[in-house]
């Protein structure tokens, strides 16, 4: 039976281990999916000696740390610290970020040109996640943080303005997702109008407080759910499962 899973920690609430192994059993795979919580990566070697999966995700809080295991990176994964996805073939280990192609796909769903300038709020992993594919697709961007540094906007110092001129606005914090639903990236919603498209990686609940925000001034607007799943999509076309 092929072996494949998720390491990060703690893992309480995973939605791989049920989606791959709803796969798996539908498609009649001999395969099994599993969760392995390691309370530190350097566990992770071992793991692997004892485990010996195909394939492995990675989420929060090893997708960086884990890069030092690695044998090889794809450039995704080179650029921007970060890896979501390894395989395992002939005892290497290679490092994919399927977040990239997950963002890049659902993202182009509802772009249009009009999209030609773009916030990204947020600093974290899924944040360089988005900015590579922003780079990639040529639309230049600002980020945004509670922190001001060098290169990059604090909320305090965005304007109408400014959220008026980024037509295209992506909310990488986890602000707004289950259960604390009441909360938003605090930006000044007045600058959105119906030319703009907010797009939210969190997907649960279906329409964030950053989303309705959006709706209720005609901006297009798209949660990470179809991202989750065409990343989930990629891990099976990198393990070729
Ligand atoms: P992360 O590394 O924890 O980063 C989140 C960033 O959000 C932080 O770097 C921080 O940036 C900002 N942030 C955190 N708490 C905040 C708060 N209370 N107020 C304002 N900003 C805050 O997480 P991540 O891995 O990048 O993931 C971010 C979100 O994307 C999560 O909700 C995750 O579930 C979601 N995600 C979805 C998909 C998908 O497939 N749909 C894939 C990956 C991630 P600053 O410190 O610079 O403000």
């Amino acid at each position: 039976m092929r072996k494949f899973g998720l390491i990060g920690y703690p893992l309480t609430h995973s939605f791989s281990k049920k989606y791959f192994t709803r796969i798996f059993e539908e498609e009649g795979i001999d395969a099994v999916y599993e969760n392995f919580p390691i309370s530190d990566i350097t566990l992770f070697p071992r793991l692997m000696q004892d485990e010996r999966p195909e394939g492995i995700n990675v989420t929060i809080p090893y997708k960086e740390a884990v890069l030092q295991y690695l044998d090889e990176v794809s450039d995704a994964v080179a650029e921007i610290g970060a890896c979501n996805c390894i395989r395992v073939e002939d005892g290497k280990r290679k490092g994919f970020n399927t977040d990239v192609v997950g963002f890049e796909q659902s993202l182009l769903k509802l772009l249009q040109p009009t999209h030609n300038r773009a916030l990204v709020l947020g600093t974290g992993g899924a944040s360089k996640a988005v900015c590579y594919v922003l780079r990639k697709l040529g639309i230049p961007y600002q980020v945004v943080s509670r922190t001001k540094a060098d290169g990059i906007t604090s909320y305090g110092e965005l304007d109408a303005g400014m959220v008026s001129g980024h037509r295209l606005i992506i909310n990488t914090t986890p602000l707004g997702m289950y259960p604390v639903i009441g909360e938003a990236p605090p930006i000044p919603y007045e600058g959105i109008g119906a030319s703009h498209y907010l797009y939210d990686l969190v997907y649960n609940p279906e329409r964030t407080l950053f989303l309705q925000e959006g709706e209720r001034r005609g901006a297009l607007v798209a949660n990470g759910y179809d991202m989750l799943i065409i990343q989930a999509n990629e891990s099976r076309k990198i393990w070729g499962v």
